[in-house]
């Protein structure tokens, strides 16, 4: 065999989004017969084996189930010892943003860079309420955004579904205002996908080129396209997101095999 030069090996992003954690205040709780916190651990445990190297964890809202300082703090210590660089955006569920772990602590939109990627967080939670709406200062901030990181590939990420799921009950929960943000991102032909969690199940959709994304919970999932509330067996799971320097992406859901019992799917509310 001949020996050639070995060629520059590119660099390609690896990115985890994790959502809907809804890690109770005492870390024994269950909720449905589902321990969140242990489905969390299983979940990072099946990241970690899979993926030694990435470059950074995304939680897309609702880390408490109620917004408790001590489960923030809980939360933050897993992700310290696992000393991956990690960024959080608030849910419906995490009702009080003074306590939230926002990575620079400010609600605003803010841009994160990963080489020639740029992943751009947005806060859709409205205090007492369960459906979303992202500020209309946010929207400017992510036009100017879009605008400074023209060649940048964007991803952008809040917690509210803008695409329906075809689920009464939780599209009654949608992103109110998802018309004005499906607007400023089609302008802005550098935009490659949305991701948000909140629906509790993986989806795709497309619209003006870009894909709209969800993806489960770490904890307990909806069933699709459910007229009425309903818990679905499916397994708990996060999005794997590969992304290579010249735009090209790889993206794709992992599930995995809980060590507890089936999930109570006879429970009428969340
Ligand atoms: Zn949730
Ligand atoms: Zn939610």
């Amino acid at each position: 065999m001949t020996q050639t030069s070995t060629p520059a090996v590119e660099k390609v992003w690896t990115l985890i989004q994790i959502t809907d954690t809804h890690l109770m205040d005492q870390p024994e709780l269950t909720f449905a017969n589902m321990n969140p916190e242990q489905s969390f651990l299983d979940v990072v445990k099946d990241i970690k084996q899979r993926f030694p190297q990435i470059d950074a964890v995304i939680h897309t809202g609702d880390l408490a189930q109620v917004a408790a300082e001590s489960t923030y703090q809980r939360y933050l210590q897993f992700m310290q010892d696992w000393q991956v660089p990690h960024y959080q955006i608030p849910g419906n569920h995490d009702d009080n943003l003074a306590i939230f772990p926002f990575h620079n602590n400010k609600n605003e939109a803010h841009a994160i860079h990963f080489g020639s990627w740029t992943l751009i967080l947005l806060n859709s939670a409205v205090k007492g309420r369960v459906d979303g709406w992202v500020e209309q200062k946010q929207l400017e901030q992510l036009e100017q955004l879009l605008l400074e990181h023209q060649q940048q590939h964007v991803i952008v990420a809040c917690h509210h579904h803008p695409f329906a799921m075809q689920s009464h009950w939780i599209d009654q929960h949608r992103l109110k205002n998802s018309e004005a943000l499906k607007d400023v991102i089609a302008r802005h032909s550098n935009v490659k996908m949305v991701l948000f969690g909140h629906v509790h199940q993986d989806s795709e959709n497309e619209w003006q080129g870009v894909r709209y994304l969800s993806t489960p919970s770490t904890s307990v999932q909806f069933k699709p396209l459910s007229e009425n509330f309903a818990l679905d067996q499916a397994q708990p799971g996060y999005r794997v997101l590969l992304l290579k320097e010249n735009g090209e992406y790889e993206t794709y859901i992992n599930r995995v095999r809980l060590t507890q019992p089936k999930i109570n799917t006879e429970i009428s509310g969340y």
